[in-house]
């Protein structure tokens, strides 16, 4: 069996591409290999394009779905006419040297954006881009691509801050007039965002009459933009911005309030990213459906043989305990989908559970699972579903993820995909506007599940 390897890595270029011997090929999206795996929610400035196509971040909701409201008070609910809001997005575009490869993010925070501007407020826009290191020569995680790529697509002129909080930025931000925009250079330029720190706060929330998160992806952080720059800004209107909004209200409902059958589909390379997840969906799902190459880690609990798949022997006491928990809530697959190598022309064989062939790693669920899964998802009420069923990025393999995404896309309950792979696995089948709501924020979607609130949003004014 396989010990699962986490070298991270945001290298992109041909050389990089190779992984273990293993090309990553062209035209699938995004590519990990099972040693080297590139960590997807933190490698939005890889370079790598096609990840997010435009038309599929733009249309994240099935309009009819949406069905609650949130507690929180909005942007629209706020007068800015006059004033200067100060709004957190996440503008963490890919960049191919200083060209933005996938602008879906800003397009993203655009509906905001317009609310502002189009009711004369002064807007100031802060993001980070990238894994800058503060002191270091970083002009490859600059904004300013992506603030030249906001005025393109709002046809307007976009002032841009070389500076976060100095000289530039003061002069940007008073030289606003109604209507108008600045965006600041990258927060992460400064070492007080990662430590949230106050006295970098207190400068930028001088700069703002009102706050606005509109940043989900980065919800469940505390950076200094996300929690002490409203904290500093005691006294003033606190809100989140619509990307926001529709993000909480879909993850809040399902969990505290979903329509039954209420089905969890995780998925994915590692248990140990999930443990959590998996303890509070146990809580309160009526079934928990198990799949991916975390699976194997469940096997090797039920005393199974994996072969070479991919697993964490550390985990196993723990897949145990869940196995216990679980009960029958918990559902496991039934069959496997193998190759004797990673690879779409290896040598394949479909087994029962934990009866994979010393030679061969499991790389998918087998088709019974597949049958099993889609007939549950098909008639669950409410499905929210993290991590791919097998290899997705690799025919056959991609059969189990495919057979979940089309019985989502068929289904008639409120379905919602928590970001990362899953959502780059829904897009892959074109069947992201079949399903309720696709997350933003695979780690901040997860966290959620979790069970976790966010110090970013509780602290805004309440609606
Ligand atoms: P993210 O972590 O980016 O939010 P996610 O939670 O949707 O995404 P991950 O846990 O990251 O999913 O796992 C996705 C990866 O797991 C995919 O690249 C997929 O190829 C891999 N994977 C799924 N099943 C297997 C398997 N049986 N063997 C090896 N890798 C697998």
């Amino acid at each position: 069996m396989r010990e699962l390897c986490m070298k991270d890595t945001s290298d992109s270029s041909p050389a990089a591409r190779i992984c273990c011997g293993i090309p990553w090929k062209t035209g699938r999206i995004p590519v990990v290999c099972l040693n080297h795996r590139l960590n997807s929610r933190e490698s939005a400035n890889s370079g790598r394009s096609g990840r997010f196509p435009q038309s599929a971040m733009f249309n994240l909701v099935h309009p009819q779905k949406v069905h609650a409201i949130m507690a929180k008070k909005t942007i629209a609910d706020t007068d800015v006419a006059g004033k200067k809001v100060l709004m957190r997005v996440d503008f963490n575009v890919p960049l191919d040297g200083t060209t933005v490869t996938d602008d879906g993010r800003i397009r993203m925070a655009l509906p905001s954006i317009k609310s502002v501007i189009d009711r004369g407020g002064r807007l100031i826009l802060m993001s980070h881009l990238g894994r800058p290191t503060p002191g270091e020569d970083n002009s490859k995680y600059s904004l300013a691509p992506a603030a030249a790529k906001l005025a393109e697509l709002l046809g307007k002129d976009v002032a841009f801050a070389a500076d976060t909080v100095g000289d530039d930025a003061k002069a940007k931000v008073a030289a606003l007039q109604d209507g108008g925009i600045a965006v600041i250079e990258n927060l992460r330029f400064e070492k007080g965002e990662k430590k949230g720190c106050t006295e970098f706060a207190g400068k930028l929330a001088a700069f703002g009459d009102i706050y606005c998160n509109d940043a989900f992806g980065t919800c469940h952080r505390t950076d200094a933009s996300m929690v002490a720059v409203p904290e500093a800004m005691a006294g003033k209107p606190k809100v989140v911005g619509f990307l926001v909004e529709k993000e909480i209200q879909y993850l809040t409902d399902a969990i505290e309030n979903p329509a039954r059958p209420f089905v969890a589909i995780l998925g994915g390379a590692k248990v140990s990213d999930k443990i959590q997840v998996i303890k509070n969906l146990l809580n309160i799902c009526d079934k928990v459906l198990i799949g991916g190459a975390m699976a194997y880690t469940f096997s090797l609990a039920k005393g199974g043989k994996v072969g070479k798949s991919l697993v964490e022997p550390d985990k196993v006491d723990l897949a145990k305990e869940l196995i216990e928990l679980g009960g029958d809530k918990l559902v496991l697959p039934v069959d496997t989908h193998c190759g004797d190598g990673f690879s779409s022309d290896c040598n394949k064989v479909v087994v029962n559970s934990g009866e994979i062939p010393d030679d061969f790693e499991g790389l998918d669920v087998g088709p019974k699972t597949a049958e099993i899964y889609a007939e549950i998802a098909l008639n669950a009420k409410t499905v929210v579903w993290n991590g791919p069923m097998g290899v997705f990025e690799m025919a056959p393999f991609d059969a189990g993820t495919r057979a979940v995404a089309e019985a989502l896309a068929k289904g008639t309950g409120t379905s919602i995909i928590g970001g990362g792979d899953s959502a780059a696995a829904i897009r892959v089948f074109g069947l992201e506007d079949k399903v309720s709501h696709v997350s933003t924020g695979g780690g901040a979607s997860l966290a959620m599940l979790e069970g976790h609130k966010f110090a970013a949003v509780e602290l805004l004014d309440n609606a």
